[in-house]
């Protein structure tokens, strides 16, 4: 098959890696891609907001399937454009997609359906929503409806923080994303990411995963798009798993095929595991950066053959298999990353690196300039390892650390801490 692969992050990389892998790939194109996927496949110059320009790539270069990895081009509807030049794509229509691109949308689907959340109310105006605050209290969760790139949630422990964050969206700080605000209750437990692969109707459970948001060691500083994940997270045992299944997911899909817009794709639903059970906070419509990196290389199936099923709708017949290996990824970022990353410093030796065993580098943001691998970008490279265990594999992506000469790179260095605990104990 001839894959036209769409993004330039670290869990582009990853998809790349594991559809390169593939015996039915014939070929692999990448747009954009990056200096990691260009090892993989023919990196395109394209926009991807440019629907036109990605039809007229397809037909020429007679593209088999189209893989968007990222959020954006999808609740953009990409999709649909594709669909409807007869050009098959892995990926969940516009519609579909709103279950990320409006928490309202998502919400509305868990009253209709019955699916555990936390309770929540919709304003579309500050005076009404401070009301509603001041009746119910801190602590409470202020969301933009739309999508923020991760920017857009407040977990309010005061009164203040609450009525500041309102404040924001009202005057625009998300832009358009924020016109309305859901104002959630506040859910108390330890969160976890779970993945399905879908079709329309069946929802093939994949695995878990647990990210590390905040930027500093000890979930501390300003949010990022991640800092690390590791895979599989063992507080979502199969029991809880099974639970999420049929009391999330099987219902989303139904609720989703019932309202004519029935979800393909990839389904990962962010869990906040309470006293009370599992509860859905929010639903993204694509693979998780960084958590792609750490189920890439645990997946013994072939990809490519599972979203193939997946657009035939025929996943009910296939299965997904997992390697026993448990897996993490390190995300190494340019200095002033999340505020303002600086670009064009040299990173060297990522080969001696990637030539320890069951070490793999994924890039994201790097580039050449002549010889020299630069960062350009805030997440730069995403060092993954496989082991026996989480800490096997944390220790072996460090150990690869060490062996990067980016001096001004930085780092968690407590990747994988709850798991740690957990198998120590
Ligand atoms: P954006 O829309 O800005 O891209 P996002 O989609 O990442 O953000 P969420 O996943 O809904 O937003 O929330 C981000 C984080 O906020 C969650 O990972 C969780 O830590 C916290 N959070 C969200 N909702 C709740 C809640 N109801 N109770 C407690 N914590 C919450």
């Amino acid at each position: 098959m001839k894959v036209l692969l769409i993004g330039s992050g670290g869990r582009e990389h990853a998809l790349a890696d594991k559809l390169a892998s593939s015996p039915i790939l014939e070929t692999l194109y990448c747009a954009p891609g990056n200096p990691g996927m260009a090892e993989l496949g023919e990196c395109v110059v394209m926009k991807v907001t440019d629907h036109k320009a990605i039809i007229d790539f397809c037909r020429i270069n007679a593209i088999n399937l189209v893989v968007v990895g990222p959020e954006a081009p999808l609740v953009d509807g990409l999709t649909d454009t594709l669909n409807a030049a007869n050009i098959p794509v892995f990926g969940p229509s516009a519609a579909a997609a709103q279950l990320e691109g409006s928490k309202r949308f998502t919400k509305e689907l868990c009253d209709r359906m019955d699916i555990p959340t936390a309770r929540y109310a919709v304003f579309s105006n500050a005076p009404k929503a401070k009301k509603h605050i001041r009746q119910h209290g801190a602590p409470v969760v202020i969301k933009a409806d739309g999508l923020a790139a991760g920017k857009g949630v407040t977990v309010a422990t005061t009164l203040d923080q609450a009525m500041n964050a309102i404040d924001d969206c009202f005057e625009g700080a998300h832009g358009a994303a924020g016109a309305e605000v859901v104002i959630e209750e506040c859910l108390i437990g330890e969160e976890a990411s779970f993945f399905c692969i879908c079709d329309g109707e069946t929802a093939l459970p994949l695995t878990s995963a647990q990210d590390h948001k905040r930027v500093g060691d000890g979930d501390t500083g300003p949010n990022t798009g991640g800092m690390g994940a590791y895979s599989p997270a063992s507080i979502l045992t199969d029991q809880l798993a099974s639970d999420v299944m049929k009391r999330i997911i099987e219902p989303t899909m139904r609720g989703m095929a019932e309202a004519g817009t029935p979800f393909t794709g990839i389904l990962y639903a962010g869990l906040m595991l309470t006293d009370d059970g599992p509860k859905l906070i929010e639903y993204n419509v694509r693979f998780g950066d960084p958590e792609c990196q750490v189920i890439m290389p645990r997946l013994k199936d072939d990809l490519l053959l599972l979203m193939k099923a997946a657009i035939d709708g025929l996943l009910d017949q296939m299965s997904a298999r997992w390697h026993d290996q448990a897996a993490a990824t390190v995300v190494m970022c340019a200095p002033g990353y999340p505020i303002s990353p600086e670009k064009g410093s040299v990173i060297r030796n990522i080969e001696r690196a990637g030539n320890i065993g069951a070490v793999t580098i994924y890039h994201a943001g790097t580039a050449w300039r002549g010889e020299d691998l630069v960062a350009n970008g805030g997440r730069v490279l995403n060092v993954t390892a496989t082991g026996r265990t989480v800490t096997d594999a944390v220790e072996r992506a460090y150990e690869a650390i060490r062996e990067i000469d980016w001096p001004d790179g930085f780092y968690r260095k407590d990747i994988g801490w709850r798991e740690i605990q957990r198998e120590k104990s």
